[in-house]
């Protein structure tokens, strides 16, 4: 399996990535799977750089907050009026009202809004896309919001999405190959409750769930991300990195 990190920047695109977005590549023996696990502002012009966006097989939002979502805008328009033609619909999974929240994104009628261009379906349970199987863990944020556990060729991949700290950050985290946890708070001793994780919260929750390896994600453009870094260390002693567009891990 491996990771690109197309884009990681918190809360909104900033001067050197776009908001999140997330590439997972696996083989099945027959070909290579493509998912996209979230899809922030800014995310598909960056995509183009790294693979065909026409060859992705499925996206995974993890919640509907702009910085999450809103490059579907862009995308409904690339499958759509491709010059090739109108391209498959593909499977868009996401909390419940992703559809209507992606008409309105876009100012489009509700019905049929992009259901033509995008099956939508709702988080219940795991999925299976080609090699991968996509486990959804319920986080702490002011919308619905998803963890999600990310499996294929015994690899796996747990991300955060955004959330605060929670019984369910350990279980995304739990003996992961890599763990990619938001970590868009610095320590202070005013950070509300149930919105975003510091990077003491993420190393913490690594070490407690036998995560073999960290990378942190979403810090905002208004902190440093050195900081999110060094508060990770002090709780977590494994491999440790920041996320920076275009890099990747081949697991
Ligand atoms: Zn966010
Ligand atoms: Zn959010």
């Amino acid at each position: 399996m491996r990771l690109t990190i197309v884009g990681c920047s918190g809360s909104y695109p900033g001067p050197e990535s776009p908001a999140s977005c997330y590439l997972l590549e696996a083989d099945d023996g027959a070909r290579t799977w493509r998912v996209l696990v979230d899809f922030g502002n800014g995310s598909l012009g960056a995509l183009h750089q790294h693979v065909d966006p026409l060859s992705i097989d499925a996206v995974l939002v993890s919640h509907l907050h702009a910085d999450h979502c809103l490059d579907l805008c862009g995308y409904y328009v690339l499958r759509k009026y491709h010059p090739t033609g109108a391209q498959p619909r593909i499977p868009v999974w996401g909390p419940p009202g992703t559809a209507e929240r992606m008409a309105r994104a876009y100012d489009l009628p509700l019905d049929p809004g992009m259901t033509a261009e995008f099956d939508f379906r709702e988080w219940a349970g795991p999925v299976q896309i080609g090699p991968f199987t996509v486990t959804p863990v319920p986080v702490a944020h002011p919308v619905p919001a998803f963890g999600l556990r990310v499996s294929a060729g015994g690899l796996t991949v747990g991300y955060t999405g955004d959330t605060g700290p929670c019984a369910a950050v350990d279980e995304v985290a739990r003996d992961v190959d890599l763990f990619l946890a938001e970590a868009s708070f610095v320590t202070t001793v005013d950070n509300p409750p149930d919105l975003h994780l510091t990077g003491v919260d993420v190393g913490a929750a690594a070490t407690r769930a036998g995560a073999r390896r960290v990378v942190l994600t979403h810090v905002p453009p208004w902190h440093d991300p050195e900081v999110s870094l060094a508060e990770a260390r002090t709780a977590y002693d494994g491999p440790l990195s920041l996320a920076r567009a275009g890099a990747t891990y081949d697991l």
